[in-house]
């Protein structure tokens, strides 16, 4: 079998399902299985490889080779899929026909981490020269809460530049938005429902609440946009409260997702949610739960020209553009490390019930990165 081809399926067969915070346990659902995987096949590759917890049985893999470089590489991808309850097909079986590979992961993201892997590993092999030094980062958590890179930056991760690997469909994603989430809460007096008067009604404070959010939010859809992202935007998409009809509700939560612009701060994104409830009685509001910063790297770099310059020659029409999502990309920015979203398969595949990627794309991404190193 190509090499290429088992090596992703190998990735696919090893479950690494995110638990998402859920009350989800097992093997399946850490990425400890896969990381040993790709920490064994670094090794003998021969780069020298760190094995680093992130929590517990959810490490990162931190592999390196030098070459006398000035400049580093870093190319990175997430260990972590999302869960397979909804597929359709077997996830973690991989079949490959119609020149597709599918399986859980297959896209979104294992399909650019076996990239990278081949394509170091395949250069080394032959003794090639390297460009640059070179750092694979295989990290956890991408699909929720983004800690892995975190972690990865924290522990003193550091590079020149950086591709994170994600299902572009080999375009180059220079800018996206990032994301923050957090809980906001209204309180009352609870009360016999007979009696409504002899109570707060936390329920009807929120309903002045999201009003006022509501228009907010449309505020934001018409404030200067991003050339390459649009504007900001809001939205509430969880709301909870009371406990029975018979009871005037005492407490009411709803969770507020705020899609940010590259340059957006924490105190952007909160300060003016403060302002604009502040004649508003009894509500108050948690620490974000999620907190993702937007990227925005300079069409002109080096990272992007590298690329193109991959791309133009496969023949292929290079593509540089923005993206709604976030990825771990928004953390390596955010540290210094310029760093685009880039690789094989198609987002619309991503986290479906037939997930699968295209095998011509699997083989251009490994020439495009191949000619980037050498
Ligand atoms: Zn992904």
């Amino acid at each position: 079998m190509d090499p290429l081809l088992s090596l992703l399926a190998d990735l696919v067969r090893i479950p690494s399902m995110n638990p998402m915070g859920r009350a989800r346990t097992g093997e399946a659902y850490t990425e400890e299985a896969v990381a040993e995987y790709v920490a064994a096949y670094t090794r003998k590759a021969g780069m020298d490889v760190e094995v680093c917890p992130v929590a517990p049985h959810r490490p990162n893999v931190i592999a390196r080779v030098g070459a006398g470089a000035e400049l580093t590489l870093m190319l990175e991808a997430h260990l972590d899929t999302v869960h397979a309850d909804t597929m359709t097909i077997p996830p973690f079986d991989p079949v490959v026909h119609d020149g597709r590979l599918y399986g859980r992961g297959a896209c979104d993201t294992k399909g650019s981490l076996a990239v990278f892997l081949f394509a170091v590993a395949s250069l080394l092999a032959r003794g090639t020269k390297l460009r640059y030094n070179i750092i694979l980062a295989a990290v956890a958590d991408e699909e929720y809460q983004f800690t892995g890179a975190r972690a990865a930056v924290a522990n003193g991760l550091r590079a020149d530049f950086g591709i994170a690997g994600e299902p572009t469909g080999l375009h180059i994603i220079r800018a996206h938005k990032g994301v923050t989430r957090w809980r906001l809460h209204t309180r009352g007096t609870a009360a016999h429902s007979a009696y409504p008067e002899r109570g707060e009604n936390a329920i009807y404070r929120m309903g002045e609440v999201l009003v006022r959010l509501d228009a907010y939010g449309s505020g934001l859809q018409q404030s200067t946009p991003h050339p390459v992202l649009g504007p900001p935007t809001l939205s509430v998409g969880v709301i909870e409260g009371g406990q029975a009809v018979n009871i005037v509700p005492d407490l009411c939560t709803i969770e507020i997702d705020r899609r940010t612009l590259p340059g957006e701060t924490r105190e952007d994104v909160l300060a003016p949610v403060e302002k604009l409830l502040h004649d508003i009685r009894g509500w108050s509001m948690d620490e974000p739960h999620l907190s993702v910063k937007g990227m925005d790297v300079a069409g002109d770099s080096e990272i992007v020209r590298l690329l193109v310059e991959g791309i133009s020659a496969e023949q292929i029409q290079p593509v540089v553009e923005g993206a709604q999502y976030a990825t771990d990309a928004g953390t390596y920015n955010e540290a210094g490390i310029p760093t685009v979203v880039f690789g094989p398969g198609d987002i619309r595949r991503a986290h479906t019930a037939e997930e699968y990627i295209e095998i011509d794309q699997l083989h251009a991404a490994v020439r495009i990165i191949r000619r980037m190193l050498t």
